[in-house]
């Protein structure tokens, strides 16, 4: 009844005026984190202090556990130190990240009036331990204060994976939120094989993936757990008269987000599982691993070209051994014939092409078809600009 309402806005932000909205998206975050083998801690169950939300996107949950860390920390100081004001405490607060982070992790710090620091990447472009210690102890030194660090499970450029299992032991000494950003690989995580991938989350704070990238969950649905949820209500929740009635209860979802109305997302995660199933989703994701992988041999096969980062999920990195200039001109030339589109990178200073297996019908023969198209493209180029590169090769 409610569904058809023309007043669904003034009521869908109540869980009291639709339980069933608040319910199965409950449900359906400890279905999903189960799939994902996420500690306990996080899953809600019937009496736990964690528990999952969707989000609208990855950008938005970043922001969330932000906002919530600066809450907290906040709090925690001004109970040692009553004295100190809000202003000053968030004055002196830093945020950390890779420096292969998705930009929206710096528009979050930008949007939360917090500095942000970018923390410098090893050789697979996955932030260490030892590189997040050093600057913790430069900045504590400044007398700054470290209070958040998102981590990132499948960086945009190259999909490189942190070292949560190093970072995770070092943020909970120092009491900093561990955020884990894992917008696309999140979804590899319910296959055993790519699980170990998340090592690590038990020392996580907050947890998010979006399985509107690669879970064919229709967009949006950004999936956020938190292993306690006071930490999210304490910082969001409002109550202003017009919202009281006789049912309060905490599971209501507006105290996570941003918005007070919410939509019926939660449906069309419980359509995929019921369409697909667990084993119908790992074969799609295997899939799209197995093409990418196959895609990286023909790569690998010729020699003018080569890999730029290792492939672990759909995304392969590749470019032709030659200048920035030469890889460049390659892409126009590829997404100008309009046949395929290929999203570039920077990685150490390269100009990288991106080959990404993610649409829902994607063959093998799409793959193979695209790499003669790119091969062509390439030889095409070769011949035209033979300075450009050093190396003779074969084509498709
Ligand atoms: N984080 C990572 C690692 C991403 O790859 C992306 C998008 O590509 C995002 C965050 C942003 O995702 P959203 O559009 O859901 O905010």
């Amino acid at each position: 009844h409610l569904s058809v309402h023309p007043s669904i806005h003034t009521f869908s932000h109540l869980s009291a005026a639709s339980p069933a909205c608040t319910e199965l998206e409950t449900v359906m975050l400890d279905w999903l984190g189960k799939m994902l083998k996420l500690p306990e801690d996080f899953l809600a169950g019937t009496e736990g202090r964690g528990g999952g939300v969707i989000q609208g996107t990855a950008s938005e949950a970043t922001l969330i556990a932000l906002l919530a860390a600066r809450s907290k920390i906040v709090k925690l100081i001004q109970a040692d130190h009553p004295d100190r004001s809000e202003t000053d405490i968030i004055s002196k607060l830093v945020a950390y990240s890779s420096d292969q982070a998705h930009s929206s992790v710096e528009r979050a710090g930008l949007i939360g009036g917090v500095r942000m620091k970018k923390i410098p990447t090893d050789n697979k472009f996955s932030v260490r331990g030892d590189a997040l210690q050093k600057v913790l102890e430069e900045d504590r030194a400044a007398g700054l204060i470290p209070f958040f660090f998102c981590a990132t499970l499948g960086t945009t450029p190259s999909c490189a994976f942190d070292c949560v299992t190093e970072l995770g032991p070092i943020c909970n000494a120092e009491k900093i939120w561990m955020h884990i950003d894992a917008a696309y690989a999140g979804s590899a995580f319910i296959c055993p094989e790519f699980r170990p991938l998340l090592n690590g989350i038990e020392f996580a704070d907050s947890f998010n993936f979006n399985p509107h990238k690669w879970l064919l969950v229709n967009f949006d649905c950004s999936a956020m757990w938190v292993k306690k949820r006071s930490d999210i209500i304490g910082a969001f929740k409002m109550e202003p008269l017009y919202l009281k009635h006789d049912h309060q209860e905490s599971g209501n979802h507006s105290h996570w987000q941003i918005p007070l109305g919410r939509r019926f997302r939660s449906l069309k995660i419980w359509f995929v599982f019921r369409m697909y199933g667990l084993k119908g989703l790992q074969a799609y994701i295997r899939k799209h691993v197995g093409l990418a992988k196959d895609f990286e041999s023909l790569v690998r096969a010729d020699q003018r070209f080569e890999i730029s980062a290792d492939v672990v999920l759909g995304l392969v990195c590749f470019k032709l051994k030659g200048s920035n200039e030469l890889n460049e001109t390659l892409l126009k030339r590829i997404n100008n014939a309009r046949k395929i589109h290929l999203v570039p990178c920077q990685l150490a200073g390269k100009f990288v092409l991106r080959f990404a297996v993610c649409a829902r019908t994607t063959e093998s023969r799409h793959v193979q078809e695209a790499w003669c198209h790119i091969s062509h493209l390439a030889s095409e180029l070769l011949q035209e600009l033979p300075h450009l590169t050093t190396v003779v090769g074969i084509t498709c």
